[in-house]
């Protein structure tokens, strides 16, 4: 996976260097010779990544960085900083400046590589999040939420031996507790990888931290099975290697660990890491449920709050092809409320309305969670019945249409207590249908069932 870099190095050949490797492995470079020509270019053209000199004459490497961080169309672009000291107080003030990794002067291609492979993957992953989010700002359908707030946040620790995970747990907490940051910490000792995973699974941690190294357990394993899993894939995993285990830390990587740190641990450099991915997590955590919020108001009907047309359609081709594959059986219902324009007429627009929220509800609470109601338009609703006959979805339309009759209707908006029929259209799916054909069938049967008296149920082949 390549992409565009951009490296921020004021010294000519540490950046020609940089760039010739990068090049190499196919990445697209531009460089800047300062911070202040980085954020231009970063601006102009915002980068996958930024490799970014912490020394530099002006503005350093610390500030750069804060205000990249500070830029909402920019703070997403991973930052890692490249410094010649190896100073962990050097390490903390540029993550706390937002960078999102470290690198040493004198980095060797397999950490700078894995690193950047993986801090793509998850840029990859925010911008696809970041495009949806847009397209549901273009459509009116709700905006782009930058909260980041780690208060909430639960990290859970996978330790060795239980003191370790306990003392882990008692310095992290030292650190992060003050923030409303909960941490858990488990001994992997004596645990197997389907224990370990079963724990992930039941307590859903925003980020996990687990032990690369821990005697009689496979770490590694463990971090690619979390990846795996789709109730654990989405919190970042932070992998403790033994000292000086650059490889395993690189392997990490690979298997999708978000972060690595080696032992011994700092603690201070750990929080502050494990800040960094749960900001990121609880960040795409809002945009992923932004976008679920989207696609319920893009499929929902805004006044009954059942399914509308557009979805029902494509949801209910989605379930002919179930049913054929299956070989079990599928029916749909028509409905048309009778006179409805007559509502409108007497007693104005809002009691038509709310005539159509209760036919709704009612509806609903006549067949079963299953069963998909939606409103095609004005005043005519579909059923979809899965594992359904003709005759099981004759009986349900029948209730249905008695429910409807039957107490009266009331509200605020009308009169008094107002009588509502329905006619109904019943079909069963044949080898064949598409939804536009069975529900044809099922609309002949309900103009039957109107020719016929209305407050009726008829079904197709009856028609
Ligand atoms: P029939 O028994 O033959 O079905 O007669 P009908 O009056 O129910 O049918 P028609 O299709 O003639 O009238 C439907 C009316 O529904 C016309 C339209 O103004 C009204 N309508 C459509 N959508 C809405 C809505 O969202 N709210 C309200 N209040 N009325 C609506
Ligand atoms: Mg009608
Ligand atoms: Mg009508």
């Amino acid at each position: 996976m390549t992409g565009r870099v951009l490296i921020v190095e004021d010294v000519a050949t540490n950046r020609a260097i940089l760039e010739a490797k990068l090049v190499a492995a196919y990445y697209d470079v531009e460089t800047a010779a300062d911070g202040l020509e980085a954020l231009a270019k970063a601006v102009a053209t915002p980068p996958d990544a930024i490799l970014l000199d912490v020394m530099m004459p002006g503005m350093d490497g610390f500030e750069t960085c804060r205000r990249l961080k500070a830029d909402s169309n920019l703070a997403h672009i991973p930052v890692v900083m490249i410094t010649a000291l190896d100073g962990a107080s050097d390490r903390i003030r540029g993550l706390e400046a937002g960078a999102d990794d470290f690198l040493g002067k004198l980095v060797d291609d397999l950490a700078l590589f894995s690193r950047l492979r993986s801090l793509m993957r998850v840029k990859l992953m925010v911008d696809e999040l970041r495009l949806r989010d847009e397209t549901s700002e273009v459509l009116g359908l709700g905006g782009c939420p930058v909260s980041t707030d780690i208060a909430g946040g639960v990290i859970q620790v996978f330790e060795g031996e239980p003191k370790t995970a306990e003392e882990t747990r008692l310095r992290l907490a030292e650190r992060l507790g003050d923030q409303k940051v909960r941490i858990e910490a488990h001994a992997l000792d004596g645990l197997t990888l389907g224990d370990a995973v079963a724990l992930v699974e039941r307590r859903r941690p925003d980020v996990i931290l687990a032990a690369g190294d821990a005697a009689g357990f496979d770490g590694l394993r463990f971090c690619s099975q979390l990846r795996a899993n789709p109730t654990t894939r989405h919190a970042p995993v932070v992998t403790l290697a033994p000292p000086g285990d650059l490889q395993m830390a690189a392997t990490a990587l690979d298997l999708g660990a978000a972060d690595y740190l080696l032992r011994p641990v700092d603690w201070c450099e750990l929080a502050v890491r494990l800040r960094s991915q749960l900001r990121r997590k609880l960040y795409a955590d809002q945009l992923r449920d932004s976008m679920r919020h989207t696609v319920r108001l893009a499929a929902v009907d805004g006044l009954t709050g059942v399914f509308n047309r557009r979805y029902a359609i494509s949801h209910l081709e989605a379930m002919i092809r179930r049913a054929t594959d299956a070989k079990t059986a599928l029916s749909v219902m028509m409905l048309d409320i009778d006179r409805f324009k007559s509502v409108n007429d007497r007693f104005g627009h809002p009691a038509g309305d709310a005539v159509l929220k209760e036919f709704a509800t009612r509806v609903s609470a006549n067949v079963r969670g299953l069963d998909m109601v939606a409103r095609l338009g004005g005043e005519e609703f579909s059923v979809a019945l899965p594992e359904t006959s003709a005759s099981a979805a004759a009986a349900v339309a029948e209730r249905v249409r008695a429910a409807v009759e039957a107490p009266r209707f009331r509200d605020a908006a009308l009169p008094g207590p107002l009588e509502v029929t329905v006619s109904i259209g019943v079909a069963a799916m044949r080898l064949g249908d598409d939804a536009e054909r069975l529900l044809a069938r099922a609309d002949s049967a309900l103009y039957a069932s109107k020719n016929s008296g209305r407050n009726r149920v008829t079904f197709a082949d009856a028609a």
